[in-house]
């Protein structure tokens, strides 16, 4: 089951201002809360100070707590 979710996530695409953006699996991880986010995410857009574009695997492995308005 979640790998099914993973793998959906892996292929998301949006349109965001008519514009596709398709990111494969890399999301915003806060290093200091430990949350991530999708990169399209409005959280994500105000994570400055600590937020670093990283792998999502990657996030996880750091002990990333998904967000729950994106849903990481
Ligand atoms: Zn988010």
């Amino acid at each position: 089951m979640k790998k099914i979710i993973v793998l959906t996530l892996a292929i998301l695409c949006i349109n965001l201002f008519s514009i596709n953006i398709c990111y494969a699996e890399m999301v915003m991880y806060n290093t200091k809360t430990h949350k991530y986010h999708q990169i399209w995410c409005r959280w994500a857009a105000k994570c400055t100070v600590n937020c670093i574009k990283i792998d999502k695997k990657e996030a996880i492995k750091r002990g990333g707590i998904p967000c729950k308005v994106c849903g990481g």
